[in-house]
C-alpha cells in the first residue's frame, strides 16, 4: 500500500485511542502523531518510502542487513518495539497507539500481491487470499475512507454537541 494509506490508518487509530481514554488536547495530537509515524515506519527497510527518505543512513542499513518486507514486517518487529517501550514506561495509550499502527502496516501490506515475511526469520510470505495493487483504486479508496472516519472520530462529539444546542 502507499505511504498515503498507510499513514491515513495510523491517523484514524491515534485518533480512535485519544477518543477512548478521552485524552486532552496535547496527548491527544501526540498519540494521533506517534500512531502516524508508527504506521509508516516498518517502511524504513525502503529507501523510497518517506520514511526511508528522511532516515536514508538507517534504511540503507536495514535494508541490505534485511531486505524489503521482512524484519520490519515481522511480529517480531513489533514485538522488540513492544518491549522497547515497555522499557521505556511508555503510558498505556501511546503504547496502543505505536503497536497498533505498526500492526495495520503489516496488515495492510498483507493485503498486496507481494505480501510480508510475517514470522521473520522463517521465510515464509504471508499475504491474504484477496490481494490488491499499490497505488490502484483500492489503495487510493482505504486511504479516503480512513481520512473520513478520522474526521468523524475526531469531530462526532463537536457535531453533536453543536446539534444538541441547535435543536434545545
Ligand atoms: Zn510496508
Amino acid at each position: 500500500m502507499t505511504g498515503k494509506t498507510h499513514s491515513a490508518a495510523g491517523l484514524l487509530i491515534g485518533a480512535v485511542v485519544s477518543r477512548h481514554f478521552q485524552l486532552d488536547l496535547f496527548e491527544s495530537v501526540t498519540c494521533i502523531v506517534l500512531s502516524g509515524v508508527a504506521s509508516i515506519f516498518p517502511d524504513i527497510c525502503h529507501t523510497q518510502s518517506k520514511i526511508g527518505r528522511h532516515f536514508r543512513l538507517l534504511s540503507l542499513l536495514v535494508k541490505h542487513m534485511f531486505g524489503h518486507r521482512t524484519l520490519t514486517h515481522s511480529i517480531l518487529f513489533i514485538f522488540i518495539f513492544y518491549f522497547l517501550l515497555h522499557m521505556l514506561q511508555t503510558p498505556l495509550y501511546y503504547m496502543i497507539g505505536v503497536i497498533c499502527g505498526m500492526i495495520s502496516h503489516v496488515i495492510l501490506d498483507m493485503l498486496t500481491p507481494r505480501g510480508v515475511k510475517l514470522f521473520f526469520p522463517l521465510p515464509i510470505r504471508v499475504r491474504f487470499p484477496i490481494h490488491f495493487k499499490t497505488g490502484g483504486i483500492v489503495d487510493l479508496s482505504l486511504a479516503s475512507t480512513f481520512s473520513i472516519m478520522t474526521m468523524f472520530v475526531l469531530f462526532e462529539s463537536t457535531m453533536k454537541s453543536i446539534l444538541q444546542h441547535l435543536l434545545s
